[in-house]
Formats: structure tokens, C-alpha cells, sequence
């Protein structure tokens, strides 16, 4: 079991997942003068937990030395065994607007009842929109109930370190970065991953999840001389180059997109099966439509496509 100092009171590990890629989600440990501040836990089930535990000893911490676990975001790698861990007695953080989507968390029918929507209207077939109202909440997930402590952007108060939340939604609506002044680390989540580029899902009807996303990867310039830890993979040393790289990503899928839209009016779905014609299991397909979809809503807030409303919508050039 591997675990890592990185300096100015923070320890980290990696903590296995049920999935891969990634495999492991990153917990962090930063120490102040009751204890440890965590981020980050993991997804909920005894293995998970008993591995956490065996990594917590070989730190030798123990759970009431942890007098705060703040949740970057609200997906299951991330903060499945925090309703575990809050009855061993931890103190539990999640940025204020979360507490709106516990609900959504909790109940996956739930969730991918509004997407198999959109996909039908997005012109999806039959067998798509089967395979998302057949979702079910998985264990992985655990149960969720109201945060104690509500984060607000800006200094946390009450825990004896300086210690920023900056708030990043894009990859999740309530997903927060923490910035560490004193070794200039920013804990990113999954806001700024390397390797890979951050899932962008689909939320509802009116929200540009791409939208909100560019503008938090754009506020993440103003962050100059720092590194970003990750919630999964390896340290990012030059986060700004990664920052552009992302940007850059997404640009270029805009592009093709919009190239994708000039041979004349398309659904939603036909523009994701051109956009990703390689086969695709059923998950990333998922996956694959939301991406389509959180471009195609950006690319309209730009004035550059537009979407009309039908029984089955079709999007074209403006
Ligand atoms: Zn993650």
C-alpha cells in the first residue's frame, strides 16, 4: 500500500475503485492543529472502507483525528462512503448548492429519467432510451443526506488553516477546487484531471453544463505558480498548460461539431454517432450522447447552431 508526503503537513494515497480507468480515486490529508482536513473518500462498501481504514493506520490517523471530509463533488468515487464515515464521527462538507441535488444523488431512475428524455427528443432509438430508464442506483453510491457543513466560495471557516474553496461546476454542478496557500496546491476533483478530460453531463433543460465548465476552467488562470492534485491519476505540475490543453480539446470538438452540421439538419443522436463512430458499449454511449449534448448547447450559446423544437428536434448552422 502506497502512500505519499507531498510536503506542508499534506499526505496522500490512492484508494482503489470498483472501475477502471481510473481505479483509484486520490485522498488527501492536510494537517492542521486538531488533525487532518480529508478529501475526498471513496465509493461506499465494506472492502472500500476496510482499505481506507488499513491506509488511515498506516498514517497512523485515526477517524477522530479528521475534523473535517470535504466532498469535491457529488459523484460516488468521491464521496460514496461519507455516510459511513459521518457515523464514525466525521464532520462532512459539500459546496452549498448541493444540497438541492441529494435527491438526484440518491435515485438514479431518477436521474437518468431526465436524460432518457432528452434523448428521445435528441431522436435517440427505442433501445437507448430502454437501456437508461433501466438504471438503477448502485451500492457504490451510498446514502446521502444534508452536508454538516455548507461551503460557501472563499476562505472555510473554523478549522485552523487557510484553506480556499473555489467553486469549478462542469463536471458536476456542485463541484468545488481547494487552494492550499501556503504550498500553493489546488485540489481539483475532477474539474482538472491528466491523462484524460473531464467527463461534461448533461443537467437540465436550461443549464450549459460546457458553458459553466470553460468559465471555471478559465478561472484557474488567475492561479498562477501552482500545482493541482487531482482527484485521480498523478500530480499536474504545470497546471495552466493542462488548462489550455482542455480548452483546446474542446474547441476542436466544437469545430467538428459545427463541420459535422454542415452538410445540413441533424438530431442530436445522428450528430453523436458521426462525433464518435468507433462501436461503444452501452456506458460510454451514455457517455458519448451527454458529451454531444453539452457541446451542442455550448456551441448554441455561441449563436453559431441552432436547435429546432419538433417532435424530434433537429440542430443546423445559423
Ligand atoms: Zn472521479
Amino acid at each position: 500500500m502506497k502512500n505519499f508526503n507531498l510536503g506542508h503537513g499534506i499526505l496522500h494515497f490512492p484508494l482503489k475503485l470498483p472501475w477502471a480507468p481510473p481505479g483509484f480515486v486520490n485522498i488527501y490529508l492536510i494537517e492542521n492543529d486538531e488533525g487532518f482536513i480529508m478529501i475526498d473518500c471513496g465509493v461506499n462498501g465494506d472492502e472500500y472502507f476496510d482499505e481506507l481504514k488499513i491506509n488511515l493506520q498506516n498514517l497512523n490517523i485515526d477517524f477522530s483525528d479528521i475534523n473535517l471530509l470535504i466532498g469535491t463533488h457529488m459523484h460516488s468515487d468521491h464521496i460514496g462512503l461519507s455516510g459511513v464515515l459521518r457515523e464514525e464521527g466525521l464532520k462532512f462538507g459539500l459546496y452549498e448548492n448541493s444540497e438541492e441535488f441529494i435527491p438526484k444523488y440518491n435515485d438514479w431512475t431518477d436521474r437518468f429519467r431526465l436524460i432518457s428524455e432528452f434523448a428521445k427528443k435528441q431522436g435517440a432509438p427505442k433501445e437507448f432510451v430502454e437501456d437508461l430508464n433501466s438504471i438503477t442506483t448502485p451500492s457504490t453510491t451510498g446514502k446521502l443526506t444534508t452536508p454538516d457543513v455548507l461551503l460557501k466560495e472563499g476562505e472555510i471557516k473554523d478549522i485552523s488553516r487557510n484553506l480556499e474553496v473555489i467553486f469549478t461546476p462542469g463536471h458536476d454542478i456542485s463541484e468545488i477546487s481547494i487552494y492550499d496557500p501556503s504550498s500553493k496546491i489546488i485540489f481539483s476533483g475532477d474539474h482538472i484531471l491528466p491523462r484524460i478530460t473531464p467527463f461534461i453531463p448533461i443537467h437540465d433543460e436550461e443549464t450549459s453544463m460546457l458553458n459553466h465548465y470553460v468559465d471555471s476552467l478559465n478561472k484557474m488562470k488567475s492561479f498562477e505558480h501552482t500545482k493541482i492534485a487531482p482527484g485521480h491519476f498523478e500530480m499536474i505540475d504545470n497546471p495552466q498548460n493542462r488548462v489550455e490543453q482542455i480548452l483546446l480539446h474542446h474547441e476542436k470538438r466544437s469545430e467538428k461539431i459545427i463541420n459535422i452540421l454542415k452538410d445540413g439538419e441533424l438530431t442530436g443522436w445522428e450528430v453523436t454517432k458521426k462525433l464518435f463512430s468507433r462501436p461503444l458499449d452501452a456506458m460510454n454511449l451514455r457517455l458519448a450522447f451527454q458529451e454531444t449534448m453539452a457541446h451542442l448547447k455550448y456551441i448554441e450559446s455561441q449563436g453559431k447552431i441552432k436547435q429546432k423544437v419538433s417532435e424530434v428536434n433537429t440542430w443546423s448552422l445559423t
